[in-house]
């Protein structure tokens, strides 16, 4: 049995204000530091605005911890009012960008088109790009959830030189268990998983990861992560609370030192 290295994503969306943030980070370092999770790739992907104060505490107390952005836009300067470019993230350490995530698709209007532009823009940055697919309720219920999650992959890595292919990570995240409390049963999530992986084999994006989305929590984590063959997680709600993301990155760590 071998299993990859997990990646822990924590979303933060839009909650904590810079000062909160820092606290968050510290706290998790801290926990971090009295016993290392050594087996985890951490990231945390903070409001635009926390950024920096985030990037210097990591810097300066030297956590093993990585920064990721929500968002960015695909131009690289320009009359885009209220946007942020790859190349400012760069020089915040940003290192992951989460790319088409359900609700900036659903509320800020992000088309497939936008998306395969960010997720190009991001890669070609040198950035990690973590590309959200998944699929509504109905879209579930009327079993063509693989359709959808194939339309989305398709497009948004359409015409991706391959050179780039490593940047690629996938979050599939139904939008039925995101913020609901519901998460995917550990069944669904290895079926979309196994799925997924062949969609990307056959695409060749042969090392790219793919991590689940939805609901995951501290007392979730340890049988998804054990049972979904997935390789790691990106967390809501339960990112906000450093007892709560930590116990995650635990549950992942100690899955991978049994399953190596
Ligand atoms: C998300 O927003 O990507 C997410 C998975 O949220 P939650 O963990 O709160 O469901």
């Amino acid at each position: 049995m071998s299993a990859r290295r997990p990646l822990v994503i924590g979303n933060w969306k839009m909650n904590l204000d810079f000062v909160e943030g820092l606290h968050l980070v510290q706290q998790l370092g801290v926990l971090m530091k009295n016993r290392p999770v050594e087996h985890v790739d951490v990231v945390v992907a903070a409001p635009f605005v926390d950024l920096r104060s985030v990037s210097s505490i990591v810097e300066s107390e030297r956590f093993a911890i990585a920064l990721g952005a929500q968002h960015v836009n695909a131009h690289e300067n320009g009359p885009h009012t209220g946007e942020i470019s790859t190349s400012m993230l760069k020089r915040l350490n940003v290192e992951w960008v989460i790319v088409g995530h359900s609700e900036r698709r659903m509320h800020y209007a992000m088309s497939e088109e936008i998306v395969r532009e960010t997720l190009a823009a991001v890669v070609r940055a040198g950035q990690h790009a973590v590309l959200c697919v998944g699929e509504e309720l109905s879209i579930r219920e009327n079993a063509t959830y693989h359709e959808h999650v194939t339309a989305q992959l398709t497009s948004a890595l359409h015409g991706l030189e391959e050179r780039f292919h490593d940047l690629v990570t996938v979050a599939y995240e139904p939008l039925w268990a995101i913020g609901t409390g519901v998460n995917a049963t550990s069944d669904q999530v290895r079926e979309m998983t196994t799925f997924l992986r062949a969609e990307l084999h056959e695409r060749s994006f042969t090392s790219a990861k793919v991590i689940y989305g939805g609901s995951v929590n501290s007392d979730n984590a340890a049988s998804l992560i054990a049972e979904s063959d997935i390789d790691g997680f990106l967390v809501g709600g339960a990112s906000l609370k450093a007892e709560s993301f930590y116990a995650i990155l635990r549950a992942c760590d100690d899955c991978y030192a049994v399953k190596r």
